[in-house]
C-alpha cells in the first residue's frame, strides 16, 4: 500500500501539470500512467498563447518556445483570409507548436525533477469506495496490482477517461463532438511563424464538411497537417477523417511542398463540457476527461494546463469537491463553452456551412467577421477584453446560457 496526499491519474499535460502544481505546494504526489514516457499523442501539436501563458506558470514557456515561435493565425475559406497575429492582452503574443512526443515528455519530466514520483506503465483499474469518496485505487504496475490510497485523486487519464467512467462520469454524445485526424508531412516551410487553417473542408466529392483542416507547422523540419469534422448522434459526420485528411493534403501539397503525410492517427474529441459526474468528495476530474475542448476549434492542451492549476487550488481549501468543481468550471468556462457548443452545432447542419461561409467570410462582411472568428479560433477572448467583439460573444455566451439551462455541462446526476 502505498499512501500519499494526491494520486495523479494520466500523465498528459493536464496530469503532468497537476503534478507540478501539487508538488510546488509541498503536497507528497504520486503520478501514474498506463504508457511509458515519450509517448505520442493524436493531436494538432498547436501551442496558442493561452498554452504558453499557462506554461509560463509552470516554468517552461521559455523550453517550449525556444526553437520554434508563431506570430498568429491565418485563416482562409470561402474565397475570405486573413492574417490575423495573436493579440496584445492577457496572454501574451507568443504561441508555439511541438509533437506531443516531445512536449508531454518535457512537461512529464519537470513534474518529476519537482519532487512528484512517476509510475509509468502503470494504469488505474478500479477502485474502492467509501461513502461518495474514492478510499484505495488499485494501480497495475509492470503487471503487477499495487493499492494507493491518496487523500486527494485528480483524474487526467483523456478522452476516453476509462478510470473517470469507473467513477460514474458520463459523456453526452448528443452534444456536438469532434472526430480529427493528424499527420506530420516534411515541408521547407516548417519555420513559417503562422498558423494555418482553413475552414471549407472539402471530401472526395467536392463536399463541405463542418469542421476545418490545418496546417501547424513545427520548426523542425516538419509540419503538422490534420483534418477535423463535427458531429452529434443525430447528425454523425459522414467521413472518414483519414481520407479527408489525404484530401486536404493533396489540395496543399504544392503550396507546401509537402512530403508524404505520416504517422496518420485520428481520434475523438468530447468537447465544451458535456460530460456529467466530474468530482465526488475527494475527487476530480481534469483536462479532456472532463471535455474540457473548445468546440470551434478543438484545442484542449491551454484547458488541461488551466484546470490543473485550479484543481490543486481547491485542494488547498480542503472542502468537498463534488458540487465546488463542476461549479467552477460553469463559473470559468460555462458560458464561452455552451455558446461554442452552440455555434459548432450549427455547423453540423449540412445546408449551414455551404449558405452561411460565402456570405460571412467574404466581402465587407468577411472583413468584420474573419479576425473576429480567428480570435474565437484561437481561444484568445478574455474576460478583461472590452472591445465589441468580446462583449457581443459574452452578451450571446449569457443568452444561450439562459436559453439553455438544461443542457449537458459538468451537471452532477449522484
Ligand atoms: C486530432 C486532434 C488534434 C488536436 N489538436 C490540438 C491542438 O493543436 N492544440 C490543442 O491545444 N489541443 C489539441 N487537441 C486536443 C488535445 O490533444 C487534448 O485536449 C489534450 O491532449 C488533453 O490533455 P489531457 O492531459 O487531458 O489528456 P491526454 O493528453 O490524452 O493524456 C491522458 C493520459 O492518461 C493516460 N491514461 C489513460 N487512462 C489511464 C489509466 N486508467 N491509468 C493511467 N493512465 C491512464 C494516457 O496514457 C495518457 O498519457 C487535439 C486533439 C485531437 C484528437
Amino acid at each position: 500500500m502505498s499512501v500519499v496526499d494526491v494520486l495523479v491519474v494520466g500523465a498528459g499535460p493536464a496530469g503532468a501539470a497537476a503534478a507540478i502544481h501539487a508538488a510546488d505546494t509541498g503536497l507528497e504526489v504520486l503520478l501514474v500512467d498506463a504508457a511509458t514516457f515519450p509517448r505520442d499523442k493524436t493531436c494538432g501539436d498547436g501551442l496558442t498563447p493561452r498554452a504558453i501563458h499557462s506554461l509560463a506558470r509552470l516554468g517552461l514557456a521559455d523550453e517550449v518556445t525556444r526553437d520554434y515561435r508563431n506570430k498568429g493565425l491565418k485563416l482562409r475559406g470561402f474565397g475570405g483570409s486573413v492574417t490575423a497575429p495573436w493579440p496584445e492582452g492577457h496572454y501574451g503574443t507568443v504561441g508555439s507548436a511541438m509533437p506531443r512526443t516531445e512536449f508531454d515528455h518535457l512537461v512529464v519530466r519537470a513534474a518529476v525533477a519537482r519532487g512528484a514520483t512517476l509510475w509509468e506503465d502503470a494504469t488505474a483499474t478500479a477502485v474502492t469506495r467509501e461513502g461518495r469518496s474514492i478510499g484505495e485505487v488499485t494501480v497495475r504496475h509492470g503487471g503487477v496490482d499495487k493499492q494507493v490510497r491518496a487523500r486527494w485523486i485528480l483524474v487526467a487519464d483523456g478522452v476516453r477517461s476509462t478510470f473517470g467512467k469507473l467513477l460514474g462520469r458520463e459523456w453526452h454524445r448528443g452534444e456536438v463532438y469532434g472526430i480529427a485526424a493528424r499527420s506530420y508531412c516534411t515541408s521547407p516551410m516548417s519555420t513559417e511563424p503562422w498558423i494555418h487553417s482553413d475552414v471549407e473542408l472539402l471530401d472526395d466529392t467536392g463536399t463541405v464538411q463542418p469542421g476545418y483542416g490545418w496546417i501547424f507547422p513545427l520548426g523542425d523540419g516538419r509540419v503538422n497537417l490534420g483534418a477535423g469534422a463535427l458531429s452529434t448522434d443525430a447528425r454523425p459526420a459522414k467521413v472518414n477523417t483519414k481520407k479527408l485528411l489525404a484530401h486536404y493534403a493533396a489540395r496543399k501539397r504544392q503550396e507546401w511542398q509537402l512530403g508524404p503525410e505520416q504517422d496518420v492517427a485520428s481520434a475523438l474529441l468530447p468537447m465544451g463540457g458535456a460530460v456529467s459526474n466530474v468530482a465526488g468528495p475527494n475527487w476530480m476530474l481534469i483536462g479532456d476527461a472532463a471535455a474540457l475542448v473548445n468546440p470551434l476549434n478543438g484545442e484542449g492542451i491551454d484547458y488541461g494546463l488551466e484546470s490543473a492549476e485550479m484543481a490543486v487550488g481547491l485542494l488547498q481549501e480542503g472542502r468537498d469537491l463534488t458540487l465546488v468543481w463542476p461549479h467552477l468550471l460553469r463559473e470559468t468556462y460555462g458560458e464561452a463553452f455552451l455558446l461554442a457548443r452552440t455555434a459548432a452545432r450549427l455547423l453540423t447542419y449540412p445546408t449551414f456551412l455551404p449558405l452561411v461561409g460565402p456570405l460571412g467570410l467574404r466581402g465587407p462582411v468577411g472583413a468584420v467577421i474573419m479576425p473576429a472568428a480567428a480570435r474565437l479560433m484561437g481561444n484568445l477572448i478574455t474576460d478583461e477584453d472590452r472591445d465589441l467583439i468580446a462583449r457581443a460573444w459574452r452578451l450571446s455566451g449569457a443568452a444561450v446560457s439562459r436559453a439553455r439551462r438544461d443542457t449537458p455541462l459538468w451537471s452532477t446526476t449522484a
